[in-house]
């Protein structure tokens, strides 16, 4: 593959033909709103959580896209299910919903 003369930094690539989508499709299946999400950060900018920890809505959407669920479990404690996401949302997502969803989703998997 050309590299064009940019430097590559193999560990952060990421293959978007290989993702495990597993978990967030399964996330959308019980929340369909959550596909319509456009990242623009009205969510992370308002969030209780994170005007007080280093806790990142949009990020956790992100990184759920990317199949990176290391860690999401204990992130997701942050999360005070206030709903103020969802209120300024410009997509109408119900993002509360989406983090008990996907919280419901781990607790699932670990007791099976
Ligand atoms: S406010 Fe809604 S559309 Fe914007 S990043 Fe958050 S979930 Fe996505
Ligand atoms: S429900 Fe959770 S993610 Fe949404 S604004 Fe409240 S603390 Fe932040």
């Amino acid at each position: 593959m050309a590299t064009f003369d940019f430097l590559e930094i193999r560990h952060l690539h990421i293959d978007y033909d290989n993702l495990d989508q597993e978990l967030l499709n399964e996330v959308i299946r019980e929340e369909p709103s959550f596909q319509w999400c456009i990242s623009c950060g009205c969510c992370t900018a308002t969030c209780s959580a994170g005007n007080h920890t280093t806790f990142n809505i949009r990020r956790i959407s992100l990184i759920l896209r990317r199949g990176e669920v290391e860690g999401l479990e204990e992130e997701l404690k942050k999360c005070m299910l206030c709903g103020k996401c969802t209120l300024v949302c410009p997509r109408d997502i119900q993002l509360r919903n989406v983090v008990m969803n996907i919280k419901k989703i781990i607790l699932k998997k670990k007791t099976a």
